[in-house]
């Protein structure tokens, strides 16, 4: 299986900026691996069709929060990029199942991948963010780009609500 490949809005440089993979080691048990020793967070789930569509195949509102994020995160002096948005449920079945897997159970796998039909991803209003420094800013923007974090166990996944404009961020969930 491929290594988790970032897919970047905007440079080759900024991928190789993005702290995905220290992110993903940060509390994750060390038994809590796939066969080739990597947390299904570190695995690239998606095919290159997957990657392809990662951004396009995101809402309207949320392409165009996105857009609006990652310009102000650049004159903040900030590279925002997204390491996976939009998911066929196909894709998000192969991260759903990963972590069957890797957990033992369904209901802990849900603490890191819902299954398809309730997924934001395959929905297409959920980006993961990098670096971290991005979507700290992101977070700190309090809503403002439409945009929120939603867990607490994964500082790097947003939502896109329109509401979230005017209303500011719900309170943090401590996972999906
Ligand atoms: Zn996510």
């Amino acid at each position: 299986m491929r290594r988790f490949q970032t897919i970047a809005l905007t440079t080759a440089a900024a991928v190789a900026a993005t702290g995905a993979a220290a992110w993903a080691l940060h509390d994750r048990p060390a038994a809590l691996t796939d066969g080739t020793g990597q947390s299904c967070d570190q695995v690239d789930h998606g095919t290159d069709a997957d990657a392809a569509k990662a951004v396009t195949g995101l809402t309207s509102g949320t392409r165009s929060a996105l857009d609006a994020a990652r310009k102000a995160a650049t004159r903040a002096g900030l590279t925002l990029t997204v390491n996976s948005g939009y998911r066929s449920a196909a894709y998000q079945q192969r991260v759903y199942d990963c972590w069957v897997k890797q957990t033992g159970s369904a209901q802990a796998a849900r603490q890191h991948a819902l299954p398809p039909s309730e997924s934001a991803h395959v929905a297409g209003f959920a980006i993961d963010v990098a670096p971290p420094a991005a979507a700290t800013w992101l977070e700190h923007s309090k809503g403002g780009y439409g945009l929120c974090r939603r867990y607490g166990n994964e500082p790097w996944h947003f939502e896109y609500q329109a509401s979230y404009k005017a209303d500011g961020c719900p309170a943090l969930l401590s996972h999906p």
